[in-house]
């Protein structure tokens, strides 16, 4: 099974902007992928609409099977997202804020308790739970993000640009943790302008340049054409 297929996906943003022109690619499960490209080259549309945050215009999404215009419960199901801006109540404890977003999917508060200490010990978090979100680090402000994320514990995680903005020591911290997150299974798609972060944590590559796949490759095949 694929953990995301999509098929001739485009999208024309109400300003005429054509963000995607017919983009086609599919990620196994198990895999960890990039998806690689500038600034405007439309990573941000393709992850909104995966995460039916964004109307695409035309096209086939599929996640672990499930047709997004079909079946779109069951798909969202499937994904965690974290996106690249803090979008949590700063005012609320971490683990309020963990233990409500997996209320949003239907899982039993009683569940959600044992799935936030697991999770939030996961994340080197637990000892913060009391604490508002707004007194944490950056770096523990991060982690909560994919800590919450995967509260329902989706099949699938996708993050925007994790480490943008993030000090080196933070970044080589969060790579370690998602290399662990694939090892125990989970398929991961990151999004990111650095081909170095890519090549540091992923084994298959998509390039995205002006709303088209360019490349879709091993990271190996990647990097023995460099
Ligand atoms: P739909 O997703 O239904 O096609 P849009 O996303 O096109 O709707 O509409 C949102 C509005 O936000 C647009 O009118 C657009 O002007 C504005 N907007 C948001 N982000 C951008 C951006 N990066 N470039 C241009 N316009 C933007
Ligand atoms: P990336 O994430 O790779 O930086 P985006 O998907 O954000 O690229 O943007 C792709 C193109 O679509 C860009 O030209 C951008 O300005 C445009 N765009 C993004 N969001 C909107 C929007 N809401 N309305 C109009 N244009 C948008």
């Amino acid at each position: 099974t694929y953990a995301l297929e999509i098929n001739d996906l485009k999208k024309v943003y109400a300003t005429g902007v054509e963000a995607l022109k017919g983009i086609d690619l599919s990620v196994e499960e198990g895999d960890f992928y990039a998806l690689l490209g500038p600034n405007g080259a439309g990573k941000s549309t393709t992850i909104g609409i995966i995460t039916s945050l964004v109307n695409k215009t035309s096209g086939n999404v599929k996640v672990f099977g499930y047709d997004l215009d079909k079946e779109l419960v069951m798909a969202k199901q499937q994904i965690g997202l974290v996106p690249q801006e803090f979008n949590f109540n700063p005012f609320e404890t971490v683990q309020q804020i963990v233990v409500n977003q997996a209320g949003y999917y239907g899982v039993p508060r009683k569940e959600a308790l044992v799935r936030s200490e697991k999770y939030l010990k996961q994340s080197d978090l637990w000892e913060k739970r009391d604490v508002r979100a707004r007194m944490l680090s950056g770096g523990m402000k991060r982690r909560l993000m994919i800590a919450r994320a995967l509260m329902h514990e989706p099949r699938l995680l996708i993050l925007d640009e994790p480490t943008a903005g993030v000090d080196i020591e933070l970044r080589r911290e969060m790579w370690k943790f998602l290399r662990e997150l694939n090892a125990n299974g989970t398929t991961i798609i990151l999004t990111t302008h650095y081909l170095e972060e890519a090549e540091m944590l992923c084994r298959n590559i998509g390039i995205i340049q002006s709303g088209e796949l360019i490349e879709n490759t091993s990271m190996k095949s990647l990097l023995a054409k460099l």
